[in-house]
């Protein structure tokens, strides 16, 4: 995280009031891949990359949002907010005053300074982690304090109504409730959750394949409807099946041979990948990270066979990784069709683990890809 004291003097300098500040932690999903929309389970952790967000009020009626990443400052009329996206990254944050004014709030002028260090547009989550931080400041700004699941619920709706990306509820309920040296087991069906500890000589290690493909047709649109007529067809039979989150492996034996064969993998995916999640939530409580590793594995190859959303290069990062000192477990992490792994190393392994997966990788596709060695950090909070 950058240091909240810098950013502190910067939003000083540009707007001649010490802003409060504000951090909200990017993230990483260890198991649990397109069980959200299913009502399912996903086990994230928050990591040691965040932005942080400066406020101080302003008596011109004005809102103007500088970023620090993008080295540019948008002015908006605060008794005039826009109702929808420009496509410009102030998006984000002017989203969040969106959803505070959809709630009622007066939304008065305010200065805003962004600085972050979660890689953007690399799947951890900087969105989020924007949102988050924003909602946070503007909180303080306007006297508001909500409870952590309904913030998350409104930064979500700020991603989803105002800049128009479809994401579960994931990201910015990690970047609120993240914890130090946890994962965080989150039911999507009514975000109960429970924290599991990692223990602290594992380091998160993720590695971007530095390719993003796109699939005809559309990827996650194609899967979720593939996976939905699945669960329509176990419904036919057993109509207290809502979700797939509902079905069971069992279902699949009796009723599978009625579902279109991709149907038909798309469900066996989220079914196990459930059972997956919460069974790697205990391996964590348990202190078993033989078993995570082998959950891990199951997960990916789950996930690259049967729900057919890897792609060679993150196959490769995952085999690259297999037999390297340190690992626990590896997988594919995010929407799929390429982005990040998540491996889970013994931190003294971890710098070398990093650099010799790089190696290879490179060696075999290459490209050199970018690697984080990061923890399992807190959640958002209150810096200065
Ligand atoms: P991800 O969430 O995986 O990083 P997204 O495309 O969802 O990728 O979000 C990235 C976008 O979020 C950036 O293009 C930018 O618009 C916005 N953003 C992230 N961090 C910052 C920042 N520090 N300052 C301004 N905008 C940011
Ligand atoms: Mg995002």
């Amino acid at each position: 995280m950058h240091d909240p004291g810098q950013l502190g003097s910067l939003h000083l300098n540009r707007f001649q009031l010490e802003p409060a500040v504000f951090a909200a932690p990017g993230r990483v999903n260890l198991i649990g891949e397109h069980t959200d929309y299913a009502e399912g389970f996903v086990m994230p952790a928050a990591i040691n990359f965040a932005t942080l967000a400066g406020i101080s009020p302003r008596s011109d009626g004005k809102i103007a949002i500088y970023s620090e990443n993008f080295h540019e400052e948008r002015t908006f009329d605060a008794a005039a907010l826009p109702v929808k996206r420009s496509g410009h990254w102030s998006d984000y944050a002017i989203g969040v005053a969106y959803v505070f004014a959809g709630e009622g709030y007066r939304i008065p002028g305010f200065s805003l300074s962004l600085w972050g260090d979660v890689p953007l547009g690399s799947g951890l989550s900087s969105s989020a982690s924007v949102e988050v931080a924003t909602a946070l400041a503007i909180e303080s700004l306007i006297g508001a304090s909500y409870p952590g699941p309904l913030l998350a619920r409104l930064c979500q709706r700020a991603e989803n109504q105002f800049v128009g990306a479809s994401s579960g509820i994931m990201d910015q309920f990690i970047s609120i409730h993240g914890k130090e040296n946890h994962a965080l087991l989150l039911d999507c069906r009514d975000l109960s959750y429970k924290m599991a500890p990692i223990p602290d000589r594992v380091a998160l290690v993720i590695a971007n394949t530095m390719v993003k493909h796109s699939v005809a047709g559309g990827d996650y649109p194609t899967r979720r409807r593939e996976s939905e007529a699945a669960c329509a067809v176990i419904a036919r039979h057993r109509p207290e099946v809502k979700f797939l989150r509902d079905a069971t492996l069992e279902d699949l034996e009796c009723w599978g041979h009625e579902m279109e064969p991709k149907a038909l993998m798309r469900a066996r995916h989220i079914i196990s990948e459930n059972l997956r999640t919460v069974a790697a939530a205990d391996a964590l409580l348990n202190g078993d990270l033989k078993e995570l590793g082998r959950l891990m594995a199951e997960a990916h190859w789950s996930y690259s066979r049967d729900f057919e959303a890897s792609c060679v290069e993150a196959d490769a990062m995952v085999e690259l990784a297999a037999d390297l000192p340190g690992l626990i477990g590896a997988r594919l992490t995010g929407g799929g069709f390429g982005g990040c792994t998540v491996n889970l190393v013994e931190r003294n392994e971890a710098e070398a683990f990093a650099a010799k997966l790089g190696e290879r990788y490179a060696a075999r596709i290459g490209i050199i890809p970018e690697m984080h060695i990061c923890r399992a950090s807190a959640g958002a909070h209150r810096v200065a």
